[in-house]
């Protein structure tokens, strides 16, 4: 028996199903990690893995970088909670504004969850309306008002709708297939005056990677901006991942609200809350909107984030993951047909998945066509080779600043060698 299984069967004990969150659970059991660096994490076993997991996003400068590790140490130091402001989370704050084009001004909270269940008050505070939209498969944390049709370890883990949530709390939730024009149309003729906002992940990255079709996130601002409905992008993934300024950037399109987290703490929790000054200061202490949290700027997950937006914004890093995410795509294009599967690969800059299907994927039913199953065998065989990718389907794959063509290669090769064994 391994450690990690000895681990495994004595953690289910102390532990819901041996894991602290759904989506770590893998069959027939996770490995335990003794610690990480760079691109790799390495197991209580003594194995290591090439980590396209990257703890679900965070880490895009890759485990322990030396530079964040060295703010982190350097402000432990000097404490870790104080319970008043700092200068650290001005510094913070100023460079988020900066960074980000739809932002003036900034609460941080300690998780994603917490930041789009703040988001969607605020955007209820501010239109004095109930209705909120959400699109099937995305993710938005584990909250009551979004855990409807919810993609990620939900989904993976068949509970899309979670039990426990009155209906009258979602009943207020709207939802809409992603990409599709006329379901958007039709709720807003016939609930517009009701609807507060639509939140989505501008990149679904918690069904897999699908993209917005051409138009699409444009579309979206016109319909809420006529209906006087918020628009929140959900950029816990995108933000810092595709550029500096996120998919409002890199599309081009300008939310009213966005929320941030995963790589903005720098692999220490964090949540953002950000938008216009107008709409900010809605918040409590100055407005009618109640947020606190005894964790809020907390300064270790400020030095951490601080540390690694200042590399990010030297573009070098965005550079190497653009021709890095392109090399993989293209290279898993190329394997599937040498070894006759059929796949489809999307992605942007560096993120990408692969469907196990033949048709385009382009919305939650068309990624649930896909063959989650097989995907999973092809998972634990990449694992066995010492690749280790996010055990579902319906996950997003990452590229770090730590990885390398090298690291791609052998990826390449590795799952070419695994589709011609599953085929
Ligand atoms: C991960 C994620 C969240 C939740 O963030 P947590 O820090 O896990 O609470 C929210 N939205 C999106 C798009 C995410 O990917």
């Amino acid at each position: 028996m391994t450690r990690s299984e000895e681990l495994f069967n004595e953690a289910k004990r102390y532990l819901v199903g041996g894991v602290n969150s759904p989506v770590r659970a893998m069959k027939p059991y996770p490995f335990f990690t003794a610690r990480a660096e760079g691109a790799r994490l390495y197991d209580v076993d003594g194995n290591s893995y090439i980590d396209y997991c990257l703890a679900y996003g965070p880490l895009i400068l890759g485990h322990a970088y030396p530079k964040v590790v060295e703010a982190v140490k350097e402000q432990l130091e000097k404490g870790s909670a104080y319970g008043t402001p700092t200068e650290l989370e001005l510094e913070f704050a100023k460079r988020i504004v900066k960074a980000v084009p739809s932002a003036e001004m900034v609460r941080f909270v300690n998780t994603g969850t917490e930041a789009t269940m703040a988001a969607i008050r605020l955007a209820r505070g501010v239109t004095g309306r109930k209705k909120i939209v959400k699109f099937e498969g995305a993710f938005h944390g584990a909250h009551d008002y979004v855990l409807v049709k919810a993609g990620s370890g939900a989904t993976t883990h068949g509970v899309p709708t979670s039990a426990g949530i009155p209906e009258e709390t979602t009943s207020n939730t709207l939802l809409a297939p992603f990409n599709d024009e006329a379901a958007i149309e039709r709720l807003f003729r016939e609930q517009g005056e009701e609807i507060a906002a639509v939140i989505l992940e501008p990149i679904i990255g918690n069904a897999g990677c699908i993209l917005p079709k051409d138009g699409y996130l444009k579309f979206l601002r016109e319909v809420t901006a006529e209906a006087g409905a918020m628009l929140i992008f959900d950029e816990v993934i995108t933000g810092f991942r595709l550029c500096l300024g996120g998919a409002q950037e890199y599309y081009g399109v300008m939310p009213d609200i966005t929320t941030l987290g995963k790589i903005a703490g720098g692999g220490l929790p964090i949540g953002i809350i950000t938008a216009s000054r107008e709409i900010m200061e809605n918040f409590s202490p100055v407005g009618r909107v109640y947020q606190a949290g005894t964790f809020n700027g907390n300064p270790l997950s400020m030095a951490a984030g601080l540390a690694t937006i200042e590399e990010l914004e030297r573009g070098e890093v965005y550079r190497k993951l653009e021709e890095l995410g392109r090399r993989m795509r293209r290279g898993l294009e190329e394997v599937s047909q040498d070894a006759g599967f059929e796949t489809k690969v999307y992605g942007v800059a560096s993120m990408f998945q692969m469907y196990f299907t033949g048709e385009e994927v382009y919305d939650y039913t068309s990624a649930l066509k896909a063959n989650a199953e097989l995907f999973l065998r092809y998972q634990q065989e990449m694992l066995r080779r010492g690749v280790f990718i996010p055990p579902s389907q319906y996950e997003c794959n990452f590229l770090s600043y730590a990885h390398g063509e090298e690291e791609i290669d052998y990826t390449l090769e590795k799952a070419e060698e695994v589709l011609k064994v599953l085929k």
